[in-house]
């Protein structure tokens, strides 16, 4: 598991130990941490290297791998724009080493992409067909080309070495573990609103997103993993709003008096963002199954214990 102390990576080193698997997580500790796993820290069937996947990928002599997923990147907006060459190193160096030691092993490749490789998209909500809109130049593109250039490397190993592959298109997912300082909307509003802050919204909030609790997101790539689908294939949660009702919601489900601001909008931030996710359904018989209010509060419990209230 090559970012397998990232949120998400972090989540799936649980399922997969849960249910029985040996894991070797790889992890450089830029944006995850060690405090993600340290759960999983002396369980017989997990291991930690702290490692940059772009750089070298090694196992210990005599160790077998029958699956290697990649989630090594920073993922956050403010992360991967303050590391746009790591960045762009995770997505092309890195995928290319795990896709060769994939190869070595015969085994399963699991490609965590992403919906921003629709970048601006003209067609709502996004199906796999559709071939985005991304600015090659724009700040963003450190993240959506060099996920767009995984998918094409994954597909090329695919294609021409027959690596057994499967790719997923992640789109935004929230829950425990989100770092407080992340960045990402879901942990920001949260934390403004647990510290009696104002709620930052970007724009004037009419920018959309469809947000799916990490435990769904999960079993969807799981599933993935499990299946022989090379895709790419849409894992995320259709309920799309608009991130000032969002700001309202959190403001709601907390019970927090704090304000909502308006700051201005990134550049390149889509104004629209909607898994179609009839093939997941179809392919992998999977769909989200927690809403919005229990995702959240599941999350405000989470952050409930490490944020200091006003
Ligand atoms: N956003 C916001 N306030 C924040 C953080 C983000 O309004 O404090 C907006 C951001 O402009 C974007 C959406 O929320 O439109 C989702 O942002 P995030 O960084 O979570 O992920 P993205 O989908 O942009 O990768």
């Amino acid at each position: 598991m090559a970012g397998g102390a990232g949120f998400l990576g972090s989540h799936l080193c649980d399922r997969l130990v849960g249910r029985g698997d040996s894991v070797i997580c790889m992890d450089n500790l830029s944006t995850g941490s060690r405090e993600n796993v340290a759960h999983l820290l002396g369980h017989e069937r997990f291991s930690l290297v702290v490692c940059d996947v772009s750089e070298k990928v090694e196992l210990e002599d005599g160790v077998k791998v029958d699956a290697v997923c990649n989630l090594a990147s920073p993922a956050s907006p403010p992360a991967y724009l303050a590391r746009p060459l790591d960045t762009l190193a995770a997505g092309s160096e890195g995928t290319r080493r795990l896709l060769e030691l994939t190869r070595a092993h015969g085994a399963r490749f699991l490609m965590a992409s992403t919906s921003e490789v629709y970048g601006e998209p003209e067609v709502h909500p996004q199906v796999e067909s559709y071939r985005g809109n991304v600015d090659p130049v724009g700040p963003r593109s450190v993240y959506d080309e060099a996920k767009r250039f995984a998918e094409s490397l994954t597909m090329a190993m695919h294609r021409t070495l027959g690596v057994n592959v499967g790719i997923a298109r992640i789109f935004n997912t929230y829950g425990p573990r989100l770092s407080p300082g992340d960045g990402r909307v879901v942990s920001n509003f949260i934390v403004q609103a647990l510290r009696g802050e104002p709620l930052t919204v970007y724009g004037d909030g009419s920018q959309t997103r469809s947000l799916c609790f990490v435990d769904d997101e999960i079993t969807g790539l799981v599933a993935l993993l499990d299946s022989s689908l090379t895709g790419p294939v849409n894992i995320g949660n259709p309920d799309e709003r608009s991130m000032r009702d969002l700001a309202h919601f959190v403001l709601e489900v907390t019970g927090s008096r704090s304000d909502v601001v308006f700051e201005p909008l990134p550049t390149d931030d889509p104004t629209r963002r909607c898994p179609d996710i009839t093939l997941a359904r179809r392919e992998l018989r999977w769909e989200p199954t927690i809403g919005l209010r229990e995702g959240i509060e599941r999350t405000i419990d989470y952050f409930a214990q490490m944020v200091e209230g006003p």
